[in-house]
């Protein structure tokens, strides 16, 4: 069985809902299909919650009333008989109602998560409706029954293996398996997410837990490219990629996977393959156990990392001083991104800021503390085993003009990162494509 996981802009319009409904019913074959809330939707979530937060519920009842009546255009548009229009107009009118409900309640980030779980509830109920008024054999599995994090946040593997068989073996004689990408339960059942672009990473927890045949990540764009095509001009895409190359870019800034996304896939070995909605037909990326050698892949850069370093004379020949700097970081739960050494001092990066001045205030123990923030971490992803000589070196020349504040590389054999400001990451990037792949 395939797992196919479709994003906002895949069903943004009942038009690309219907497309993406005979895309996935085309071959007949049984397949598990993971939905995005329709895009822009989530982004109206956030709005209307950061509207409650400020305890104007008036504002949160302008955009769910523009929604609202968004919603029941669509459905119009997307039924051709008046059963399942008006079976669809009740569920998203009971749904606006929820959400109208939030209005009158204080307001907590336990009511966020549920107002933000609103979108793929109605995105998946919607398209399932459509999908049984076709004629096709549909069934929705509520993700809230079968995706669930533990204690740490963390998605509780075992839990999802079981939940997902038992889904299937209790609903045997479907062709289509629709459920809702990003939502999920935490440990105490709350509702929950992971993370905004989470659907890819359900995606990717299903078919692993399922030992799919395939994960297929449908998007608006033909597979990962080579640099970020939002910033730099004649981006190509990448026909293959390794695990290790696509989860390294997919942390570091590839928007086009969530980060964490590949560790599931890559764990139980399942291929993944990029495509795009809008030219089915078009190779897009796999990505696999296969690797490309003498090749550098792609070029993705990550943003709002903020740099701290501590300088100490009392480093020199010192050991243990590394373990009381990470010891402060664990204790705060940050965790370090990229890190560099000298005999007098370490620089390192972290995203989390939440509790940088307690870390600071900690690490003054230990010697001179600065801090930097704004800064963009730059990653080159391919064969940079060190055998294959002259890629390290060709990734610095296409930096000469640029001043990078840090290097990493030989913490692994695909990748090596550069720090810069945020106001030079367009050049870096741009820079790198000219050098490494014009
Ligand atoms: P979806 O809503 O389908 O999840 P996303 O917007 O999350 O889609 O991801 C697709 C987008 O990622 C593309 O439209 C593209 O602008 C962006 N993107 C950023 N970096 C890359 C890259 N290296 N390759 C392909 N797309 C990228
Ligand atoms: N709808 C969520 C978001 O916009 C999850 C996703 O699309 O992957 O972040
Ligand atoms: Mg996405």
């Amino acid at each position: 069985m395939k797992v196919l996981k479709f994003g906002g802009t895949s069903v943004g319009s009942p038009q690309r809902m219907k497309e993406v409904s005979s895309l996935i019913t085309s071959d007949g074959e049984q397949k598990i299909v993971v939905l995005s809330a329709m895009s822009g939707t989530t982004n109206s979530l956030v709005e209307i919650s950061d509207y409650l937060y400020k305890k104007n519920p008036e504002g949160a009842s302008n955009i769910i009333s523009q929604l609202e009546s968004k919603y029941l255009g669509h459905v119009e548009e997307l039924y051709s008989t008046e059963e399942w229009k008006s079976k669809t107009r009740e569920f998203i009118k009971e749904q606006f109602r929820y959400l109208r409900s939030f209005t009158k309640i204080h307001f907590t980030s336990f009511e966020e998560k549920v107002i933000l779980a609103q979108g793929e509830i109605i995105s998946t109920n919607m398209v399932t409706n459509y999908l049984i008024e076709s004629g096709i054999k549909a069934i929705l599995l509520p993700a809230l029954e079968m995706i669930r994090t533990d204690k740490n946040a963390e998605p509780d593997f075992e839990y999802i293996s079981n939940r997902c068989a038992k889904a299937l073996a209790d609903n045997p004689d479907y062709e289509i398996y629709i459920t809702q990408g990003f939502i999920c339960r935490n440990a105490y059942g709350e509702i929950d997410n992971l993370l905004r672009g989470g659907s890819d990473y359900t995606a990717c927890l299903i078919g692993a837990a399922l030992q799919a045949q395939e994960i297929q990540i449908w998007t608006d764009i033909d597979g990962m490219h080579n640099n970020d095509p939002r910033i730099v001009e004649n981006t190509k895409p990448v026909r293959q990629l390794n695990f290790a190359e696509a989860a390294e870019l997919a942390y570091f800034g590839a928007k086009i996977l969530h980060p964490t996304c590949i560790q599931p896939a890559k764990f139980a070995g399942v291929p993944v393959r990029l495509l795009n909605t809008m030219e089915p037909d078009a190779p897009g990326t796999l990505i696999n156990n296969e690797f490309n050698a003498g090749k550098i892949k792609a070029v993705a850069a990550r943003d709002n990392n903020t740099c701290i370093r501590i300088n100490s004379s009392r480093m020199l020949l010192a050991y243990g001083f590394l373990r009381k700097v990470f010891e402060i970081f664990e204790q705060y739960r940050t965790s370090i991104d990229m890190i560099c050494t000298s005999e007098v001092g370490v620089s390192l990066t972290v995203d989390n800021t939440a509790h940088l001045a307690d870390i600071v205030s900690e690490l003054k123990k230990y010697g001179s503390v600065s801090v930097e923030e704004n800064m963009c971490i730059i990653c080159v992803v391919g064969d940079l085993r060190p055998a294959n000589r002259g890629f390290e070196t060709l990734a610095c020349e296409a930096l000469k003009d640029i001043p990078v504040r840090m290097i990493s590389y030989g913490g692994s054999d695909h990748n090596i990162s550069f720090l810069v400001k945020a106001e030079d990451k367009k050049r870096t990037l741009q820079a790198l494509s000219a050098t490494l792949f014009d």
